[in-house]
């Protein structure tokens, strides 16, 4: 007996050479709600599979011209790692070694020809349940990644993941022989503002500041929450432009109030900088601009402030007002 009932739509890639197989199956799939492509070879089955919208599922058709049903598997399967289609071999073929074979070269199904339909629709489900679940786990896997990764509060990289970041534009740096900074910063008595307006506000606050600060960036330039409220930046290629863009956060923030739940609220942000020398490290690095900070905060607040690394010290700038680094490649 034939299932009548629809399905969920899937697109389906029928590959199959005789016109007459594939015109009852695409009018069949049709018929139970499906999307069919329909194509007559090996070579433009892969082409489709390979689409940006491809087909989620695929019957192959053992026997074609170009690349046979089997080739098409085993290709999908060595290219196509990342969100794998179902796919179903479809051939006249039924020993237990052809059967073998088509596993083996990465068909999840088979179905010997002639078929009845209502186990092909059968099979069709399973294939569906399947990628039902795939996608399922794949959406599971890509908010833990992005999870592991962001802060939760702000969207800024977390504590692990502006390090790592940091780390590789370091050696990424030394390898160009380019100049990178990196700012620490930290919000000018915010704890004020949680007394004043309490938590829930402060929370806003730190979540319009990633705002402004990723807004001022560049494209390149990472941002993030290296503590409750200090974030870090880490800015490559920046030795000349410093202190354009340290600067600039700096009297941006200053100049425009972030908006609250309790309404607009002024603050200011104090950031220490350092600039990588010839073997700096992560840790080097961080303690030159916390340094820096802390020099920030005993000079008033709302200031950029340089750290001296250990580097060539006509390379980096002591003062916190604008400033134009010389390095020894610009020299
Ligand atoms: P300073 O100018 O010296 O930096 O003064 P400050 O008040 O900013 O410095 P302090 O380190 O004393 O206070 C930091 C405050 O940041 C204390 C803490 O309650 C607050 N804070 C840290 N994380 C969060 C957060 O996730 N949400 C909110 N609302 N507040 C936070
Ligand atoms: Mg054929
Ligand atoms: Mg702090
Ligand atoms: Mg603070």
């Amino acid at each position: 007996m034939m299932h009548k009932e629809r399905d969920t739509e899937m697109r389906i890639l029928i590959a199959e050479d005789d016109r007459t197989s594939r015109d009852i199956l695409t009018a069949v799939l049709r018929k139970w709600g499906h999307a069919p492509v329909a194509v007559d070879n090996g070579n433009e089955a892969w082409q489709v599979m390979q689409d940006k919208d491809a087909p989620e599922l695929a019957i192959l058709d053992w026997e074609m011209p170009g690349m046979d049903g089997l080739e098409v598997c085993r290709k999908i399967r060595s290219k196509m790692t990342s969100n794998p289609p179902y796919l179903i071999i479809l051939t006249a073929r039924g020993d237990t070694g052809d059967i073998v074979k088509g596993l083996d070269a990465g068909a999840n199904d088979y179905i010997s020809k002639p078929y009845k339909n209502d186990e092909l629709q059968a099979r069709l489900r399973v294939g569906q349940r399947m990628m039902e679940l795939q996608n399922e786990l794949l959406a599971t896997k890509d908010a833990l990644a992005h999870e592991a990764m962001y802060d939760a509060l702000t969207g800024a990289l977390n504590r692990r993941a502006i390090l790592s970041g940091l780390e590789k534009e370091i050696k990424r740096a030394g390898r160009r022989n380019t100049t990178l900074t990196i700012g620490l910063s930290d919000i000018d008595h915010f704890k004020q503002v949680n007394d004043t307006f309490g938590h829930q506000t402060g929370d806003d606050v730190l979540q319009g500041l990633v705002e402004k600060m990723q807004y001022n960036l560049r494209e390149y330039d990472l941002v993030g929450r290296y503590g409750g409220e200090e974030f870090l930046i880490v800015a490559p290629d920046s030795g000349w432009s410093m202190s354009k863009i340290y600067e600039r956060l700096k009297t941006c923030i200053a100049d425009s109030p972030i908006i609250t739940r309790s309404g607009k609220i002024d603050i200011t942000l104090s950031i220490g900088v350092a600039v990588t020398g010839a073997d700096d490290t992560v840790d080097g690095l961080l303690a030159a601009a916390d340094a820096a900070l802390y020099t920030a905060k005993r000079e008033g607040r709302n200031k950029v402030a340089y750290a001296e690394n250990k580097t060539d010290k006509k390379t980096v700038c002591k003062i916190s007002a604008p400033c134009e680094i010389v390095t020894n490649a610009q020299r």
